[in-house]
């Protein structure tokens, strides 16, 4: 009889067969090559303000909201969204998506008429519907 080498993945409990050499517990499926097992993916180290950082300050400074709480609430928001991953950094964007309106209430969108900025969004909700 052939030693069996197989292996039965924790997650999945399907069994598939290492590579040799390797030491792999989970499957390809639950766990790709790319990632190392049992790590997840870690921050990205501290290299100074990302794009959306950027972004953020740059329209912070523009409407002169920068030291507001919210304002600073928002640059810490989009310093996480540039620095982690996965589903922090997707929960990162999603509350940074939710704060910004609050942070930005009653200053005037970039060279925009909020007029033309009101028809616009009824336009296109009205093309979606
Ligand atoms: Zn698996």
């Amino acid at each position: 009889m052939v030693a069996d080498l197989r292996v039965r993945c924790p997650d999945c409990k399907r069994q598939f067969r290492p590579r040799k050499g390797t030491r792999r517990r989970y499957c390809e499926d639950c766990r790709p090559p790319r990632l190392r097992p049992d790590d997840e993916p870690a921050p990205v180290p501290d290299q100074g303000p990302g794009p959306i950082e950027d972004a953020c300050r740059a329209e912070l400074e523009r409407v002169d909201r920068l030291t507001t709480l919210e304002g600073a609430a928002l640059l810490a928001l989009a310093r996480d969204a540039d620095r982690l991953q996965g589903s922090a950094r997707a929960s990162a964007i999603r509350e940074l998506v939710k704060l910004k309106p609050v942070a930005f209430e009653g200053t005037a969108a970039p060279q925009r008429d909020r007029l033309d900025d009101l028809a616009q969004r009824r336009r296109e909700r009205r093309a979606s519907a």
